[in-house]
């Protein structure tokens, strides 16, 4: 029994490894993977009689017969690694009992591949990949092009340096695009674009490819005067000689350090321009280092924390053609349900037909689900095994599956839509579009409310909200007397919000909330806006000529005049707009980033227009000052790139007064 599961997680597992060092194209996650590799450790330390020479536990990734191989000077290791922070403190625990305290590197573990790099007397000779850690390929001309890799160091130091070569995430977008609109081949993630990139038999080829890399090793082999004693030391040495050091590293004191770091970094990591699977934790002392040596695979010195999985596998179960408040049908994924980033994920987003199209995506199908920061889970690659072959090939749908409609696309667009402004559910989706965090921010009513209310006829339109009563609420499925006061109060205090959201509510074609906030700031009220000319309008920041027809076009439709005059007969008048302009804000632009304290980015947004400043999504060399709350991502380092001034909340609430 024991030894049939130990056979097949090493069936399985070569075959991963097999897929991921060789084809550059993984099969299952990381996670997976890792989780059989934990499984089949565990099985072979409880029958050491059952290792055998051939098991993935006693070797080191794998080596293709793409290049010439270059057996290294001093083998190349992997980590050990753990998702446990309990098992990290184990880890150190067990270290101070034999050593006393030390004091340990954190790096952050970059999601690329690992390289040799030897330079003799400064000069750089050879790059060479881990391959199985004892033989590599050499890809020395492919390094050349990586900028990022010196030629020539600062001092003719003779040394070898190990390191990363990745792919910023952003290039890694690009590539991706680029290679979709030539109809070639997508990469999964950006460490699959390096490896494809790095083994190139034609260098001029990665020559084009974005790569970098940051190197994190340094094994001096000449004589070197006062070598450095420690690991941080050697860090900041590889740095004077020119390479690049990632400037994450944080000397820690004890694991209770180290796991701070790692808490931090699990969700700064999204903001960074390239990926990182999770946190290295090395002990500092070299002599330390040395008396603890290796496993067969591993130094027992380092550890490496990863990260929860970004990205897992699950079953596909339907395809939801879901309306949307325009009318477009976007399909979305609804699946077995797996954890995913700390919560259980069960929908995912397809975007439109033609991205199903791309991905083949088939019902029964395995597919793999990725979730960045803030944004929905979604649906990246299909698992082409042989059950997807079996599977019928998905046909998007021909008619509206809410009202049975025919669909069209509408010029120049891919999403197919359903023209019938009768149509249920879209009426219901702009409804609820309507009291969204983005338009009117009515929270006490969610879709299932609205669906009701749709059903009952009580709401066919976002006007009829502000015809409701009590007693139209009370009947409604589990409404008691005080929700349903709660409810009938929100709609009525929300007649007064402020005219960039009424605008937002609008669904104005192209129009969001960062142009309707513009414009209610431009215009001040409704019917300045509704009477500018399309020169008026055009002439608004961020304005160009095409929206500026679409919001003079807007308010020209009879239906659309008629639902602001009944909305203006029921109440709904915008807050004017109390400007407040000080000089310190006034035509300035300010970025928001990270977490605020004191109030929600929002909040900081509407007291920035209200002194007369504007905000913007991204830096530019136009922004004036970058606010940032904690965990400030990549916009506050491009901020210092480019020399912005960066404001702490304290620092903006002084202003603000
Ligand atoms: P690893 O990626 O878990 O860790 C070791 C490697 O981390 C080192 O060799 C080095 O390349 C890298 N690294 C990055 N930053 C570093 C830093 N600051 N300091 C030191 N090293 C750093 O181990 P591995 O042996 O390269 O690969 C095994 C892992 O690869 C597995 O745990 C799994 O997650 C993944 N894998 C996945 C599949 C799959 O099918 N999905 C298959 C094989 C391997």
């Amino acid at each position: 029994m024991v030894l049939e599961r130990i056979n097949f997680l090493k069936d399985e597992i070569n075959k991963a490894n097999y897929k991921y060092y060789v084809e550059d194209n993984p099969s299952i996650s990381d996670f997976e993977y890792d989780k059989m590799f934990a499984e089949l450790k565990e099985l072979e330390s409880e029958n050491p009689l059952l290792i055998t020479p051939d098991s993935p536990t006693q070797r080191v990734g794998s080596v293709s017969e793409k290049f010439f191989p270059h057996k290294h000077k001093y083998r190349l290791y992997s980590l050990d690694n753990t998702y446990e922070y309990e098992d990290l403190k184990e880890w150190y625990k067990k270290i101070v009992k034999e050593y006393g305290p030390q004091d340990l590197v954190c790096e952050l573990k970059i999601d690329g591949l690992a390289m040799a790099l030897t330079y003799e007397n400064g000069i750089f000779v050879r790059g060479v990949t881990r391959g199985d850690g004892i033989t590599g390929e050499d890809i020395t001309n492919n390094l050349k092009t990586v900028k990022a890799i010196p030629l020539k160091l600062f001092e003719p130091v003779s040394v070898e340096v190990r390191g990363e070569v990745y792919m910023p995430k952003e290039s890694f977008e690009k590539l991706n695009k680029e290679n979709m609109q030539n109809g070639e081949k997508l990469f999964a993630n950006p460490r699959n674009a390096a490896a494809g990139s790095i083994r190139q038999l034609d260098s001029s080829v990665t020559a084009k490819r974005d790569l970098s890399m940051f190197c994190y090793t340094a094994i001096f082999t000449g004589d070197l005067k006062d070598a450095p004693k420690n690991h941080y030391d050697s860090l900041m040495y590889l740095k004077k000689l020119g390479f690049k050091v990632n400037p994450n590293i944080r000397l820690c004191k004890n694991a209770d350090e180290a796991v701070k770091y790692c808490q931090e970094w699990d969700e700064k990591r999204f903001g960074l321009d390239y990926a990182t699977d999770g946190v290295v934790i090395k002990v500092n002392d070299f002599l330390v280092q040395q008396e603890m040596g290796f496993t067969s695979r591993a130094p027992k010195w380092a550890t490496a924390f990863k990260f929860p999985p970004e990205e897992i596998s699950t079953k596909l179960i339907a395809i939801e053609e879901s309306v949307g408040k325009t009318g477009a049908i976007t399909p979305i994924a609804i699946l077995e349900p797996v954890q995913l980033g700390g919560s259980t994920v069960s929908r995912a987003s397809l975007h439109n037909f033609d991205e199903v199209g791309r991905l083949d995506v088939r019902i029964g199908d395995r597919v793999y689900i990725k979730k960045a920061a803030e944004i929905i889970p979604k649906v990246v690659k299909v698992i082409e095994d042989e059950q997807h072959y079996n599977l019928p090939e998905y046909v998007p749908p021909k008619i509206c599956p809410s009202c049975g409609s025919e669909l069209h696309i509408h010029d120049e667009e891919v999403n197919l839509y359903c023209d019938n402004p009768d149509c249920p559910a879209k009426r219901c989706a702009k409804i609820e579009y309507w009291v969204s965090k983005d338009a009117m921010d009515i929270d006490k009513i969610g879709p299932s409310i609205i669906e009701q209310l749709y059903k009952k006829n009580f709401v066919k339109t976002p006007v009829d909200l502000y015809k409701l009563n009590m007693q139209d609420f009370m009947q409604l499925d589990l409404v008691k007397e005080k929700s349903a006061f709660n409810m009938y109060n929100a709609i009525q205090q929300s007649k007064n919000k402020s005219l960039s959201r009424l605008l937002a509510a609008f669904t104005i074609r192209n129009v969001g909330k960062e142009t309707a906030g513009v414009l209610a700031n431009e215009f001040e009220t409704l019917d300045n806006i509704m009477n500018a000319s399309i020169d008026d309008l055009s002439k608004v920041e961020g304005v160009g000529e095409i929206i500026a027809k679409d919001i003079y076009d807007f308010f020209r439709k009879p239906e659309n005049i008629q639902m602001i005059n009944e909305l203006k007969s029921l109440g709904v008048e915008p807050a004017p707009l109390v400007l407040n302009i000080s000089d310190e804000f006034k035509g300035k632009t300010f970025v928001l980033t990270g977490t605020l304290q004191n109030m929600t980015r929002d909040e900081a947004s509407e007291k920035i227009k209200e002194k007369g400043g504007k905000t913007s999504t991204s830096v530019s060399k136009n922004t004036s000052f970058v606010i940032a709350g904690e965990n400030a991502g990549s916009k506050l380092d491009k901020a210092q790139k480019l020399g912005v001034i960066i404001l702490t909340e304290n620092d903006f609430l002084n202003m603000l007064g």
